[in-house]
């Protein structure tokens, strides 16, 4: 009898798919999940990762065995380096515990696992954060409380506000931060201000968990969009940072990611990354290889590395020009302040409309975002730009 379940709510980003692909509107647009794609609107395949699946392909060495519980060391040990640099100290050190875990999603949860077990009872987020943010540390048994973040008022950062909260959270507790093109808002704090949020952390005691689902993808530059994570450890953070590799190198699916832990020393780390196991192995026991080996061939080549660098870049620099288009094409006309839609950075913009207005836009011209007036910029395209302008125009006026 399973008669106690009751009817869930549909997901409030990915259950846009299901009703997108129910619409029979054929200038239906889909701006709600954060996935990239062509200007005909098609998902893309970088072209280094077509040619790291040839590349491994073509070896008869690769099986279909289990990876260890804490993923591919290849994987990981490259993964880090992208995140804190090939020079970086505390790696050479040997005190960083990382695994490759379920892409970012997976990392998360894992953290908040070894977080729980670890005595920690509370997590702090930015508000507003990524939405799965919330459910994740929930469902790992911490309370998920929030620090100041954006002032949707004036659309900009409230830093002195996000400043005031951090000094006022008790030592020890773990901040997640966004690495970079922080999600929804697409803006993040200056580099003086990283400067100084480091400080008021260190000064309060407080373990940044940075999350970093867009490196490269930000400015398509991959060592800048690690700038804060990389500042934070020069201060001397013992920082956590989860890696997603589904954005910036194109492998939604195939759930690729990595999480790290820096500790005070090489004992330490070892028993950090025991406890990580232990979390994993009786959640799902070891993570997929084939993403993985896919990011190791490009991140192990230095061709390939500056092609991805390079495709990143493109990506990036599509997304920028949709931002100018669209903010042109809504100003045209209008009276209404659209700034922020080119000042915001990354995958989203965060337009600033009402729910009403959201749920205006689906039913009447089938344009899917996210209630909060998340815009997902990656599906925004040449031919599809005006008729989302007007459509926005429309609802707002
Ligand atoms: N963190 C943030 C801030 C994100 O935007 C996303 C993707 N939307 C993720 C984590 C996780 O994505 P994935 O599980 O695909 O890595």
């Amino acid at each position: 009898n399973w008669s106690q379940y009751e009817m869930g709510p549909p997901d409030p980003i990915v259950g846009l798919n299901e009703s997108f692909a129910l619409d029979d509107n054929p200038n239906k647009v889909n701006v709600g999940v954060g996935a990239y794609r062509s200007d005909d609107g098609l998902p893309y395949v970088l072209p280094c990762v077509r040619e790291a699946e040839k590349i491994n392909m073509s070896k008869d060495t690769l099986n279909h065995e289990y990876l260890g519980i804490a993923g591919d060391p290849n994987f990981v040990k490259l993964a880090l380096e992208f995140a804190y640099g090939e020079d970086s100290g505390v790696l050479k050190e040997g005190r960083v515990a990382g695994v490759q875990t379920l892409s970012g999603t997976g990392g998360l949860r894992v953290m908040g696992e070894l977080l729980k077990k670890g005595g920690h009872k509370e997590i702090y987020v930015p508000n507003p954060t990524w939405g799965n943010h919330i459910p994740i540390m929930k469902n790992a048994g911490l309370e998920v409380k929030k620090y100041r973040y954006y002032n949707a008022e004036n659309s900009d950062l409230e830093f002195d506000n996000m400043v005031q909260d951090l000094k006022n959270i008790p030592e020890k507790t773990v901040v997640l931060l966004h690495a970079c093109a922080h999600n929804p808002t697409g803006m993040d704090p200056t580099a003086e201000q990283w400067q100084e949020i480091s400080k008021v952390m260190k000064d309060g005691n407080l373990i940044p968990f940075f999350d970093c689902a867009y490196q490269g993808f930000a400015s398509g530059n991959a060592p800048k969009d690690a700038f804060a994570i990389r500042m934070f450890v020069e201060d001397g953070h013992n920082l956590a940072t989860v890696q997603s590799f589904s954005k910036n190198f194109g492998l939604y699916g195939q759930r690729v990611g990595a999480l790290s832990i820096i500790t005070n020393d090489e004992s330490e780390a070892k028993k950090v990354l025991s406890q990580m196991k232990m979390t994993i192995r009786p959640m799902y026991s070891n993570p997929p290889k084939h993403g993985a080996q896919l990011v190791s061939t490009i991140l192990g080549d230095k061709q390939l590395t500056t092609d991805f660098i390079d495709q990143c870049a493109d990506m990036a620099s599509r997304i920028n020009d949709m931002r100018i288009q669209l903010r042109t094409a809504l100003e045209e006309g209008g009276d209404r302040n659209w700034e922020h839609i080119t000042k915001q950075i990354g995958m989203f913009a965060y337009s600033g409309l009402s729910s009403e207005e959201v749920v205006k836009l689906r039913e009447n011209h089938s344009i899917y975002c996210t209630l909060d007036g998340r815009i997902s910029m990656a599906g925004v395209t040449t031919k599809n730009v005006n008729y989302i302008s007007d459509a926005i125009k429309e609802v707002t006026k």
